[in-house]
């Protein structure tokens, strides 16, 4: 039995299962691995295992009010802190842009502060730690420092290394991995998804299944950005202004357009001469935004390659 119902993460499963009963965390984990994987499904299940008062150490109950409570996201000392999160601390007004403030972490470190009021513990899930801006990142860094006691701090995120180097090393790393395609496969036709399709798009998922079921539901995103010829720079345009979101908003799109490519090449729609070479410079354009490009000029490449394909 395991702690959880997340599929495809035996590694991670492993290394928290074994904190969970070795009864000894840390203060801060890291789940690290590419978007799509479940690792906020594992960091919620861990902080289930934690509190359930009924099952065995490494194994929660998944019946009492407190797993329950975790499942809906509703426990009083579990926090998700997401977009959602800073959001309804803002009395509901959506914020500028979808990096968590520091506001929100001076927020939640106050509440961290505060005695459990069910559980032994209190547990912050930071999802997508790496849209923290930087003096976000510093106030948690303060918490993570000297954690109040009974506290467990657990960061998600695909790309770890935009977290500040101080604030990995005060975590211990649960890398996750890309999901089997077969797994993938499975979630989409549980999605609703025909079963030789979801198969197709499972193997261009690169073992995500968030990118898969967005594949699935939206095929139109690539049309957007290449139809007319000023459609690249209005594409470009309108990425955020906040750095570590427009760098993840156009790596989506690049994966959208490189996903496009691959699917016209397997409907026979281009030849393997054809689709190879727009989709190494699409790969390459995908690795300079990795190391710091500009978001936009790489967008704006990426569309106009995506374009020329369309035209030729
Ligand atoms: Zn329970």
């Amino acid at each position: 039995m395991s702690f959880t119902s997340a599929q495809g993460q035996a590694k991670a499963v492993r290394l928290l299962s074994g904190l969970l009963s070795r009864g000894r965390l840390p203060p801060a984990l890291l789940l690290a691995g590419p978007e799509g994987v479940g690792k906020a499904l594992l960091a919620h299940d861990f902080a289930k295992a934690l509190l359930c008062p009924a099952g065995q150490p490494a194994e929660p109950c998944g019946l009492c009010p407190d797993c329950q409570a975790v499942d809906r996201r509703l426990h009083p000392d579990v926090k998700a802190v997401n977009q959602g999160y800073q959001t309804a601390l803002n009395e509901g007004e959506a914020s500028r842009g979808a990096t968590l403030r520091v506001d929100t972490i001076l927020h939640l470190r106050r509440d961290m502060e505060l005695q459990p009021l069910r559980g032994r513990w209190k547990v912050a899930v930071i999802e997508d730690a790496h849209t923290l801006e930087l003096e976000s990142s510093n106030a948690l860094l303060k918490a993570l420092e000297e954690p109040p006691p009974r506290t467990l701090w657990i960061l998600t995120s695909a790309q770890r290394e935009r977290l500040p180097g101080t604030v990995r090393s005060r975590c211990a790393l649960i890398p996750c991995s890309p999901l089997p395609s077969q797994l993938v496969a499975e979630i989409l036709s549980r999605a609703g998804v025909p079963a030789e399709r979801a198969r197709r798009l499972a193997a261009l998922s690169e073992g995500s299944a968030s990118r898969a079921l967005r594949l699935a539901q939206d095929p139109g995103v690539p049309e957007s950005m290449i139809e007319t010829p000023l459609a690249p720079l209005n594409a470009a345009d309108a990425l955020p202004r906040e750095a570590p979101l427009a760098r993840e908003r156009a790596e989506q799109a690049l994966y959208a357009l490189s996903q496009d490519v691959r699917l016209r090449h397997l409907d026979g729609e281009l030849s393997f001469s054809r689709a190879e070479r727009p989709l190494r410079r699409l790969e390459r354009l995908r690795r300079c935004l990795r190391s710091n490009a500009d978001p936009r000029t790489v967008l704006l490449l990426a569309c106009l390659e995506a374009q020329g394909l369309r035209q030729r």
